[in-house]
């Protein structure tokens, strides 16, 4: 773990495994934080925040720093992607095309950002000189999940330290080892001791104590909605303001005015996706009547063809998932599913990948039919989609919206003011025209209703949630 600037044990010395997915194998024995740890870990967060300048450095020098971050991982891309690769079982070419550059971007948006935020505003009343302040909060907690680990650091931390905070961070206890070695560029970097610390753990004790410390300012979490609620808890108890970036079960919307080949393909990229382990992808296929058949003949094709493998070969498009417990989940909806009446398009299961018997690969699947179905209602978390069909756009808008979730859609059709007009009856925090999956630093990215609350990442909102704002009121006489 790395603490105060010190790469340190567990108190207890006690340690878990983290594995290779694509092997089945131990890839590192990682330091189980547990209290004692995160206690050490606010405690060294507050003292930075007091003590080492970071939080009242101008903004400009505190920019130069989170720009040699940047400039650090983007020197360090290739052991990155490869780590990333390794923990996470996903294709290092995407790791490296994706997860790694967008991570330094993010850095290099917020620190652009706070050079350009004013510090101090003031505010026109009468007969008062009036100002406001923004200032940095102190101590913010974050708990990650494992699908994008080296990514979400970046989206979550870059904001609350351009701002002047301190950070604890508790990655998940599948994919720690990108984010231990970040505190290495932190190091190297020259941002001072402190003010980034990272203590490894199960979600249950280092996870649970982060979520509980009553020395935190703010807390950020990052996965499902069940422990987002345990999370929301224990910070509405401690009155720490929060944000919770949970599930999804999106929705991609086909008129049948849309390019049929084009909308397949694509979406059959989507979903498969880092082995479909993306919270924000397209797992519900609403096609219109017309084109259902054609569309769901060119996705299958197009789901069939992709090359399932390790993660550190070229070819590889879709890795294996991040443990056996998930596969089993994976498996264990497509059997509820098909028990409750889905027709299975393509049935999915366990994949054999040649040379990585051991590995927790599964074969993408597409199933049809019902709405009601448990595999169209709920968040899978794997390479699996669900084909429903529609035949006006309001049917289209309420099978969408009857959704527990609310993270991202996205409507295909070749009509731009109809796409439009839909895109924003969807009730999400994002939709997506004519693509899925679009991420750009400046566009806020969140969910509502069970895909969270409390602001979202990457736009420039973000920033703003990380300073604490206060007035200065002086009657004028
Ligand atoms: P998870 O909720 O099981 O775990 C997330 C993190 O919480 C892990 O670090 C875990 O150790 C920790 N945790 C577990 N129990 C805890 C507790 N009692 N108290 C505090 N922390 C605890 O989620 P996951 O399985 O790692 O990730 C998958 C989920 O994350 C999916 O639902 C996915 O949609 C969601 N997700 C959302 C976004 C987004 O931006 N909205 C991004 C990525 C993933």
């Amino acid at each position: 773990m790395f603490i105060g600037g010190q790469w340190t044990e567990a108190q207890s010395k006690k340690t878990f495994e983290t594995l290779d997915p694509g092997e089945g194998r131990v890839l590192a024995a990682v330091a189980a934080g547990d209290k004692a740890d995160i206690d050490r870990a606010v405690g060294a967060a507050r003292t930075a925040f007091q003590d080492s300048g970071w939080a009242t450095l101008p903004a400009n020098d505190r920019a130069v720093l989170l720009h040699r971050l940047a400039d650090l991982i983007e020197r360090h891309a290739a052991v990155l992607a490869q780590i990333e690769s390794l923990d996470v079982g996903k294709p290092r070419s995407q790791a490296l095309a994706f997860d790694i550059p967008h991570c330094a971007q993010t850095f290099r948006y917020y620190a652009d950002l706070s050079v350009r935020t004013r510090r101090r505003e003031p505010i026109a009343v009468a007969a008062k000189e009036a100002w406001s302040v923004r200032l940095p909060y102190g101590v913010c907690g974050f708990i990650f999940p494992w699908n994008f680990p080296f990514l979400l650091v970046g989206w979550g931390i870059a904001p609350a330290l351009a701002a002047g905070n301190t950070v604890v961070i508790k990655p998940a206890e599948d994919t720690p080892l990108s984010t231990l070695y970040f505190c290495h560029l932190v190091e190297a970097a020259g941002i001072p001791a402190g003010v980034v610390n990272v203590v490894t753990g199960l979600g249950e004790s280092a996870g649970a104590a982060l979520a509980q410390h009553p020395g935190i300012n703010r807390m950020s979490f990052t996965g499902s909605p069940e422990v987002g609620r345990a999370v929301g808890e224990a910070c509405g108890r401690n009155l720490v303001p929060m944000k919770l970036e949970l599930g999804g079960k999106g929705a991609a919307v086909l008129f049948d005015d849309t390019s049929v080949d084009a909308a397949a393909e694509a979406l059959a990229a989507a979903v498969t996706l880092n082995a479909g382990q993306v919270c924000c992808t397209a797992t519900r296929w609403l096609v219109q009547d017309k084109i259902r058949d054609r569309f769901i003949e060119k996705a299958a094709s197009a789901m069939k063809g992709m090359a399932i493998g390790y993660g550190g070969e070229p070819a590889t498009q879709i890795g294996p998932v991040v443990s056996e417990k998930q596969r089993q989940r994976v498996l264990g909806y497509l059997d509820k599913g098909v028990k409750g009446g889905a027709e299975a398009i393509l049935a999915g299961g366990v994949a054999e990948v040649a040379g990585h018997r051991n590995g927790f690969y599964v074969k993408p699947a597409l199933l049809g039919g019902s709405p009601d179905n448990v595999c169209a209602r709920e968040e899978i978390f794997g390479p699996v989609a669900y084909v429903m069909s529609f035949r006006t756009e309001d049917e289209a808008v309420e099978l969408v919206n009857r959704s527990s979730y609310g993270l991202a859609n996205s409507v295909w059709s070749a009509d731009l003011g109809r796409a439009t007009r839909v895109a924003e009856k969807l009730v999400a925090g994002n939709t997506w025209i004519n693509a899925h999956n679009v991420f750009a630093h400046g566009v806020p990215y969140g969910g509502c209703n069970l895909s969270g609350c409390g602001g979202g990442v990457l736009g420039p909102d973000t920033l703003e949630d990380y300073f604490r704002k206060q007035s200065v009121v002086r009657p004028l006489a």
